[in-house]
């Protein structure tokens, strides 16, 4: 165990944050580590519980809680309070494909099943997981291992997010030839077109392309399978194909759009100018981050006017989710006049309730970065709750100038709206952030295959209803996290492994 009394000496420090007055002003990542003696003390906290749940993926109550990666977190962290830091990084790349994404997005389900917390503060295991990683890249622990022996199979895996990436670094390791598809110009999935610069550096996964394309993984970008002739062509040409798509079918917004005299217009809400996509305006902002070569947010907002970007503008985020966090610090970071999120739900307790008891995942009100950037730049914060929009109001040339909105109660599962709550406000930017329902369609299509009531791609554990056809990740699980999405990979990449040798090592 890493100290005996640990957990008793030392209070719990978490990475440090710039201040949002400063970190504002950039689209950079704003943790600052801790030095080496805090982090090791921080990982001497850890107590090697006899039964360690912060590595279990209990489901409790309907929620998962403690890493889905079951990664070996007591090992690790007694090894760094040791400073043994080879050797702990070696235990967590056992069961880790990739710490230095899951070492910054990850919500950390480990640490709401860590013992720590049961009458105080977790253990700072993802800020450990991360400084590991680090450490092993800066200090050349990790250099590509090009398999000694190749199997003679090739696998495609279609999409490059961490549940294609995870799937293809397994297969690549076990000797198999992995070609990675991936429509967009850059890899990485949501990784790389979703969450924003600030919570993870584009260069983290430009570094991970280099070492897996050194270990041998071939990348085509810019290879749309949208077609049954294309899809016919990868299952002819590999051995075994793995979508991994991803969930990215927006829940659509309804409303009536209404002109500035309250009198119904005849378009539709997608048809009105100024409102987009979550997904689609966050990829807006990353591409034209990447191209215009400055993470300073003036530069971006120099950077034109033909697209998306939120300077000036009254926005209004519609979901009060993480999404929608990721909205509101990057719309404050293109100089946005104001912003505002609406949230259907109740506002969750700031405490655990009594009937959410740890280590069940804390149903808790979660203030992110962008709620508080929202709260030091407009002095509240910018979430409402039980609200919707009702109608969104557009000028002649059906520009949205201001949304109507109303206050919403649940009978049961049933939405009512409150009579007499509806309020106006300005918004000429309306970002739809409510969630996904499932996979797009036409991949699934040009494959001849199933989608479930959920949305989700059919299959059995990873396998599809077409021969030498697997999935994992969102389009599987439907939409989640970083780090189930790299479980899933590796799942499926055993799957798959034992599918074209008979048996698996992996
Ligand atoms: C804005 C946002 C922020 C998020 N923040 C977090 C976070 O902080 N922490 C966290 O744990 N999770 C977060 N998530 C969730 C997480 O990003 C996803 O669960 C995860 O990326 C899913 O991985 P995946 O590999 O299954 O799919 P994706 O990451 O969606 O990747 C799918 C890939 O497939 C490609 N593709 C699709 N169809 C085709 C085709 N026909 N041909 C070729 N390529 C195709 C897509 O272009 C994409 O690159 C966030 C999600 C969003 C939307």
């Amino acid at each position: 165990m890493g100290k005996m009394t640990g957990f008793l000496d030392y209070e719990r420090v978490s990475n440090g944050d710039i201040p949002p007055q400063r970190r504002i002003r950039t689209f950079e990542e704003f943790h600052t580590p801790l030095d080496e003696n805090r982090r090791r003390e921080q990982a001497g906290r850890c107590m090697n519980c006899g039964v360690p749940l912060c590595q279990s993926a209990m489901v409790l109550s309907g929620m998962v809680t403690g890493c889905p990666l079951h990664n070996l977190i007591p090992e690790w962290n007694d090894q760094i309070w040791e400073g043994h830091d080879e050797h702990a990084f070696s235990r967590l790349a056992k069961t880790a494909s990739f710490p230095e994404f899951t070492g910054r997005v990850c919500p950390a389900l480990c640490e709401k099943a860590c013992m720590c917390g049961q009458h105080g503060e977790p253990v700072t295991v993802r800020d450990n997981e991360l400084f590991l990683i680090e450490t092993a890249f800066a200090e050349g622990f990790i250099k590509p291992r090009i398999p000694a022996v190749r199997s003679g199979k090739k696998v495609a895996v279609v999409g490059s997010g961490p549940s294609g990436l995870a799937a293809a670094d397994l297969l690549n390791r076990r000797g198999h030839s992995v070609t990675v598809f991936e429509r967009e110009d850059r890899i990485g999935g949501l990784l790389m077109y979703g969450i924003p610069n600030m919570k993870l550096d584009k260069k983290v996964i430009a570094r991970r392309q280099k070492l897996m394309e050194a270990e041998g993984v071939n990348f085509v970008t810019g290879f749309d399978v949208d077609s049954s002739e294309k899809a016919d062509r990868l299952t002819s040409d590999f051995d075994a194909v793995i979508l991994c798509c991803g969930a990215k079918q927006p829940r659509a917004l309804s409303g009536t759009v209404r002109g500035l005299k309250g009198e119904e217009m005849p378009f539709g809400v997608s048809d009105v100018k100024g409102v987009h996509f979550a997904v689609d305006f966050l990829t807006q902002t990353t591409k034209r981050l990447l191209s215009c070569g400055s993470l300073e947010s003036e530069a971006l907002q120099k950077a034109g006017a033909s697209w998306p970007s939120a300077g000036g503008k009254h926005v209004v985020v519609v979901g009060g989710g993480d999404t929608g966090n990721d909205c509101i610090g990057t719309v404050i970071r293109q100089g946005c006049s104001s912003v505002t999120a609406l949230e259907m739900m109740s506002a969750p307790p700031v405490q655990r309730a009594p009937s959410n008891p740890w280590p069940e995942w804390p149903k808790v009100l979660k203030t992110d970065y962008g709620h508080e950037e929202g709260i030091f730049l407009y002095g509240k914060d910018p979430r409402i709750y039980e609200t919707t929009v009702k109608d969104l109001i557009v000028n002649k040339k059906g520009e949205l100038k201001k949304i109507r909105t109303v206050k919403v109660a649940f009978e049961g599962r049933v939405m009512k709206e409150v009579l007499g709550s509806e309020q106006v406000l300005p918004c000429d930017l309306l970002l739809i952030a409510a969630g996904f329902t499932g996979c797009q369609p036409y991949t699934a299509e040009a494959f001849g295959l199933e989608r479930t009531e959920r949305g989700t791609l059919s299959s059995h554990l990873h396998r599809t209803d077409r021969a030498g056809v697997f999935t994992a990740g969102d389009m599987r699980r439907g939409q989640s996290l970083v780090v189930w999405a790299i479980a899933e990979g590796r799942d499926c990449a055993r799957e798959v492994d034992e599918f074209l040798m008979g048996y698996s090592e992996l």
